[in-house]
């Protein structure tokens, strides 16, 4: 078997092992679905995804979350979760993490975490549609989608294949100066989704010593960048090595600052 069909058939049977009939679709009641898309990998999108989960969860909202960041899943991680999703015969149910948000990734359906899995197109789209039709979410208000980096195929699959409700933009300073977050922007206009608005991640840092704000990445734009790509401006995080220690510990659920205190506001229930 050569390496790509090795992959494939890796693909194929993870997805697989939660194929049920009938399917937990039907039963699920999910209020709204929102996706967070980055214009590049490594910007926070998967961390403010997680953030934004935990505010919610503090609401006491029913959070499900959805890792459609294939390639790179990083949700069960931060949350501390590697529980294997059980099967109840109508579908899969997603593991909790400590404070009760449902969690569904790629990760916790491989034999071992760290197998390289290298996807085709099209295989993401049924991956995901399975995450959506054969996940047992149950009744939840929110259900979040880290979805891929970028704005190629692989995000634009994952959003054709779920009924987003809208759409949240995470930039780095950097990527608000060219045409990155304005892609983002565009490809979320081109499919009709509504975007939520933009957050500004690695804004600026805290010296531990002075208490000084050092703008890292160059001047702080996130306001000024969302005027310019014409959506609302959320707020701006920053660089907090706590916050990087928690992620890497499992413990994001135990992370607590006042930039991201009021992030359930963001997303509100009509
Ligand atoms: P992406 O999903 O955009 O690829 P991640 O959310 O995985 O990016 O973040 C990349 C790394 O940067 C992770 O190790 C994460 O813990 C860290 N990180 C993200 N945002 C911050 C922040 N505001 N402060 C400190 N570390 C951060």
């Amino acid at each position: 078997m050569n390496h790509k069909d090795d992959n494939e058939s890796k693909v194929v049977k993870a997805a697989d092992k939660f194929r049920q009939e009938p399917s937990a679709a039907g039963l699920n009641r999910i209020k709204k679905v929102i996706a967070v898309m980055s214009g590049k990998g490594g910007v926070g999108k998967s961390t403010v995804t997680g953030l934004l989960a935990v505010s919610l969860r503090r609401q006491g909202y029913r959070v499900g979350i959805m890792d459609a960041d294939i390639t790179g899943p990083s949700i069960p991680r931060m949350f501390g979760v590697n529980k294997r999703p059980e099967s109840i015969g109508i579908g899969l149910m997603p593991p909790e993490s400590s404070t009760g948000i449902s969690i569904m990734s790629l990760n916790l359906l491989l034999e071992n975490e760290d197998d390289p899995v290298i996807w085709r197109g099209p295989l993401i789209g049924g991956a995901i549609q399975q995450f959506w039709n054969d996940v047992v979410w149950g009744d939840l208000d929110y259900l979040l989608v880290d979805l891929p980096p970028g704005t190629s195929d692989a995000p634009l699959t994952v959003m054709q294949s779920l009924p987003v409700d809208g759409i949240i933009i995470v930039s780095s300073p950097q990527e608000l100066v060219g045409m990155v977050v304005k892609k983002a922007v565009k490809m979320a206009n081109m499919m009709k989704i509504p975007v939520i608005g933009l957050v500004e991640n690695y804004s600026y840092a805290i010296c531990p010593s002075c208490h000084e704000k050092i703008e890292v990445f160059g001047k702080s734009r996130g306001k000024e960048g969302a005027k310019e790509a014409n959506v609302p401006y959320l707020g701006s995080l920053p660089i907090d090595p706590k916050l990087a220690n928690f992620c890497d510990e499992g413990r994001i659920e135990e992370y607590e600052s006042i930039e991201t205190k009021n992030m359930s506001s963001w997303v509100k229930l009509d």
